[in-house]
């Protein structure tokens, strides 16, 4: 059987951000009964993993019982977990790291005190700064920064500043997404001041020329990474590649068939709520679905001419192009990748 990636998630924060539509509870307590939870369903997965991704939630709330989990989970070629640098220490940074786990993800979101503050995020700027070094001393030689695009009060100087704290840090890796306003959150009931639809590309085109001048090529809409240095996991997940996910909330891909567990912790923990959702998908949506993922990445999909009406009509709008055997999305449609998809879905 061929090697997958395993997500394991975990729901715990210490509060949850005013943006956030993941399954997390500010409850922390049942770390080690959900350590336990974890494991006892991974049991129910005897195969190899190269990849794992530790996410959330806030991982790393849990404590010395994410150092627990992470030595009971896999040896993975890649082994990432993702951090928010209110929660760090550098005793739990060394734990991890002699637990296997080689590439840390920070949630860093801004280096501006104001842009975090009206995030409703847990630390400050210099948290994350303490957190990268915290890292490195650690050992980690692998780590992304997360940045948030297009949020409350964001302007093209405050964004350069974070770009130019990131180029100081010289992180192997960089995820910069935009803030999405997602149904049921406080923000959505409540949206503060954002930037219209121009300034948001603008600050994305700020991001990916700076990112891009530090050695950071583009190699998927919104990652940014040293050669070598990109995620392997999520590239399982644009390639069409198989994912087992473990945990509340938790989604898979194996075989054909796509499953979900319920985003309810007490359940999980109570050995319930596995693949409430399931859903097996047919050859052809297998194979639509893996060619719009594709061309999320920069270096597109192989093309053996699939789709000849809406490749040729999206060509025809400058937002796709043949690259040798390769097709994939131009600057434009980097910029217009959601018109470009819509064609697929
Ligand atoms: S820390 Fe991350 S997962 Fe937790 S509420 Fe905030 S954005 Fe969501």
């Amino acid at each position: 059987m061929s090697s997958a990636g395993l997500y394991v998630h975990i729901p715990f924060c210490v509060r949850k951000c005013p943006y956030c539509d993941f399954y997390s509870v500010a409850e922390r307590s049942r770390a080690s009964e959900y350590r336990a939870a974890l494991l006892r369903e991974l049991s129910e997965y005897p195969r190899r993993f190269d990849t794992v991704f530790v996410g959330g939630g806030t991982p790393t709330a849990m404590g010395e019982e994410l150092a627990l989990l992470c030595r009971s989970l896999p040896k993975a070629e890649e082994f990432t977990v993702e951090a928010n640098p209110g929660t760090l220490s550098p005793e739990l940074l060394r734990a991890l790291r002699g637990a296997g786990v080689n590439r840390l993800s920070i949630g860093v979101q801004s280096f501006n005190d104001a842009e975090l503050a009206a995030l409703g995020r847990i630390h400050s700027a210099a948290q994350a700064e303490e957190a990268f070094f915290m890292a490195r001393e650690a050992g980690f030689d692998n780590i992304n920064l997360d940045l948030m695009l297009a949020t409350p009060g964001q302007t093209a100087e405050s964004l350069g500043h974070s770009l130019a704290r990131v180029r100081a840090l010289s992180p192997e890796h960089v995820s910069a997404y935009s803030l999405i306003i997602e149904e049921g959150t406080p923000f959505y009931e409540n949206t503060p001041d954002l930037p219209d639809e121009d300034e948001e590309r603008e600050l994305y085109h700020q991001a990916r020329e700076a990112l891009e001048a530090m050695g950071l090529k583009q190699y998927e809409i919104s990652n940014f990474a040293r050669p070598g240095r990109e995620c392997r996991h999520n590239l399982k997940y644009w390639s069409g590649g198989e994912y087992v996910g473990i945990g509340a909330a938790a989604a898979s891909f194996c075989g054909g068939e796509r499953y979900k567990n319920a985003p309810d912790l007490e359940l999980y923990l109570a050995g319930g709520g596995r693949k409430t959702e399931r859903e097996t998908v047919d050859a052809g949506e297998l194979l639509r679905e893996k060619f719009w993922l594709g061309l999320r990445k920069t270096d597109g999909v192989e093309y053996f001419g699939e789709f000849p009406a809406e490749v040729e009509r999206l060509a025809a709008k400058g937002l796709l192009e043949m690259n040798g055997n390769r097709l994939r999305l131009t600057r434009r449609g980097l910029d217009l990748a959601n018109i470009v998809f819509a064609e697929f879905v």
